[in-house]
């Protein structure tokens, strides 16, 4: 029981690595777990189906490009479970063409290249990726440093594509390189309030995201194996769970001097890496 007590916010809950990692935190002993998301249907069920006798769940609308939904998203927590204990900002969408995501594993070329940059498709995923998380860890600071809660945590999910370049995706890969420059700050000015900021880097998961990034023609399984050869761990595919037990660990006490880490969860990927 990792999480025993605590009050957690998850965005993008509804679906892949937000709906495995709410589930994780209500396992862990979590008090509350409230799943933030645009999907309204999904997010419900999500929320209906981890409730537990010591763990509450409830779904909020929450665009998390909208600050005032944001903040509102904190302030009900707030009001309904007495204060916030960790923000897992983990919303976020790919390159918007459906042939373009996964350049590197894609068969079609690559879209949202250098050369070919569309700037209002580029302005839609920053909105999300970077200014979605930039507000979810604004508020849930301000929240964790007014209630003067202790062992606050903030976990953001980047990406391998952080901390590497593409063959195209320009717009995915300088939003998460964004975000973990945001962690670093973020951790930097907020541990004189004691609360730790990281983020959870995965390589390619097999969510409903990386499949439509594929064109929605391949199932979980070929994902995996064709991610698989990209990584020097064998024997084992990448799935949700490992990146929802790298943010449990990030957002427990287990995790109590670690604050500005970029946890690569990638089964030793090094594809394009500088
Ligand atoms: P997913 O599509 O299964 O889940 C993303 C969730 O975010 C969805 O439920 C979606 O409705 C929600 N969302 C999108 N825009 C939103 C908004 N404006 N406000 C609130 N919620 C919004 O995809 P996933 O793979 O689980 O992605 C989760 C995070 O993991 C993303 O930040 C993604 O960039 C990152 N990531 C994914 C992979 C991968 O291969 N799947 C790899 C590295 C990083």
């Amino acid at each position: 029981m990792k999480l025993a007590g605590k009050v957690a916010i998850v965005t993008g809950g509804a679906s892949g690595i937000g709906e495995e990692t709410a589930r994780r935190f209500a396992k862990q002993g979590a008090r509350a777990v409230v799943i933030a998301d645009v999907q309204d249907e999904l997010g419900r069920e999500v929320a209906s189906s981890i409730c537990r006798p010591i763990t509450k769940s409830v779904y909020v609308h929450c665009d998390v490009t909208q600050e005032d939904q944001v903040k509102s998203l904190v302030h009900s927590t707030v009001a309904a479970f007495g204060q916030l204990d960790v923000m897992f900002s983990n919303a976020g969408i790919a390159t918007s063409s459906p042939s373009s995501a996964l350049p590197s594993l894609s068969s079609s070329g690559p879209a949202q290249t250098v050369l070919g940059l569309d700037l209002e498709a580029m302005d839609r995923v920053l909105a999300v990726n970077v200014r979605g998380t930039a507000a979810c860890v604004k508020h849930a600071a301000r929240a964790m440093v007014e209630g003067r809660v202790r062992g606050g945590s903030i976990v953001c999910t980047a990406s391998v594509a952080g901390s590497t370049g593409g063959r195209g995706m320009v717009d995915y890969y300088l939003s998460k390189h964004a975000v973990v420059g945001l962690v670093r700050s973020a951790s930097v000015q907020l541990g004189e309030h004691g609360i730790r900021v990281n983020c959870v880097s995965p390589y390619v998961v097999a969510t409903p995201m990386a499949l439509r990034g594929f064109g929605g023609e391949k199932d979980a399984e070929w994902v995996e194996s064709t991610v698989g050869v990209n990584m020097s761990l064998k024997g084992v595919a990448l799935r949700a769970g490992h990146v929802a037990d790298a943010v449990v660990f990030l957002a427990s006490a287990e995790s109590e001097l670690v604050t500005g880490l970029d946890l690569v969860v990638d089964g030793g990927y090094k594809g394009h890496r500088r």
